[in-house]
């Protein structure tokens, strides 16, 4: 049986791969921060499960930090397939960009390094569309895709979540390219990942859901996502495992463009008593607003960009199609209505 390092598995698309990774009939080690997150990753796999039996010995787990040397190299031993998505995601940027550069950029060579040491040859990232569009589009082009790459410099690209996105897969592909040639490279490149949690502890990108829900802006910024369902990506990482057209290769995962007012149109039109606002606020304010709060200032350089990202290299190599985003949008929303979170 195939043997997955699964790094991450406690955050919301880890339980997903860890999910499909044990339904297709891998052998997962999960690793987690702190081995007390064991038992809320099984219990979120295990209502999914097509065959449960034996699941002990199919999914065991592993405590790793990103930020810590202990443990990576026992972690990889007897393993075929370092999966490697752990990466802090938070909502806010940190006052230092180094909470999340260090982390992101030191771990991912941690876990290269001792995938080396082990003679792991396959190795699937999770980056990020964050270190694909924090750059202008060259004359000619109208869409993102695989063969642009954030400039840390530019006002999108140097965002610390977008810098510390950029500056992990730089370091994967260059540590790949200059001391293990042996190990063939996958990145993953998910858009906006929306879609039903396993469990409650979804992270940040349902959260844009959440605050639509509750009405928390009265006016929605000129903001364009991308979107993906979390079921995509995760089959993406898997079915990307045996796939050798996608060795060496980044690949965008994405479904549909949506803007902000377009999704809270759509979550207002399936929860009308919920409290969604669905005007858009003019630039200026938005301007006038960053200066008071951090997480406007944020996305300022977002504004009014198109925000259109080629899924056509992941349509190729894997025939995939993608989930929509309305459906995407749905299952989240029902799930944080029936949890509680939101009224709708
Ligand atoms: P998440 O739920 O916050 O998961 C992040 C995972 O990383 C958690 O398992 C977390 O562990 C782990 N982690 C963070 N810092 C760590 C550290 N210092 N040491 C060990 N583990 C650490 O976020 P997610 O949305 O599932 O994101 C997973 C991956 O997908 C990340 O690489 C993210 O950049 C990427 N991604 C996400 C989106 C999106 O829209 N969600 C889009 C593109 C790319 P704890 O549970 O202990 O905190």
């Amino acid at each position: 049986m195939t043997k997955v390092l699964l790094t991450g598995a406690s955050g919301y698309i880890g339980k997903h791969i860890a999910l499909q990774l044990l339904n297709q009939g891998y052998e997962v080690r999960a690793s987690v921060r702190n081995l007390g997150k064991s038992q809320e990753v099984r219990d979120a796999v295990t209502p999914h499960l097509l065959d449960s039996s034996q699941l002990d010995a199919r999914l065991t787990f592993v405590e790793l930090d990103l930020e810590k040397d202990g443990g990576w190299g026992e972690a990889l031993k007897g393993i075929d397939v370092l999966m490697h998505t752990a990466s802090p995601f938070p909502i806010a940027s940190p006052k230092d960009e180094n909470e999340l550069i260090r982390p992101a950029v030191d771990g991912t060579l941690r876990a290269l390094r001792a995938a080396k040491s082990a003679g792991v040859k396959r190795v699937i990232l999770t980056s990020s569309m964050a270190a694909v569009y924090g750059c202008d589009l060259p004359a000619g082009k109208n869409e993102f895709d695989e063969t642009l790459w954030t400039d840390v410099n530019h006002p999108v690209g140097r965002v610390a979540y977008t810098k510390s996105k950029t500056l992990a897969e730089r370091a994967a592909w260059d540590f790949v390219a200059k001391e293990a040639p042996e190990i063939a490279l996958t990145t993953i490149n998910p858009v906006l990942v929306l879609g039903a949690p396993l469990d409650k502890n979804f992270g940040s990108s349902i959260s844009i859901v959440e605050r639509i829900l509750k009405g928390k802006d009265p006016m929605l910024p000129d903001l364009r996502f991308a979107i993906v369902d979390v079921r995509d990506v995760a089959q993406m990482h898997v079915a990307a495992i045996k796939n050798k057209a996608t060795e060496g290769e980044r690949i965008l995962v994405s479904s549909e463009t949506y803007s902000f007012v377009q999704i809270a149109k759509y979550l207002k039109s399936i929860y009308p008593s919920s409290k969604a606002k669905t005007a858009q606020a003019p630039g200026f304010i938005m301007k006038a607003l960053s200066f008071f709060d951090g997480e406007i200032a944020a996305i300022l350089p977002l504004l009014g960009k198109p925000m259109l990202i080629s899924n056509a290299k992941a349509t190729k190599l894997l025939g995939i199609t993608f989930i929509p985003v309305q459906v995407a949008l749905r299952e989240s929303a029902d799930y944080l209505v029936k949890n509680g979170y939101v009224k709708g």
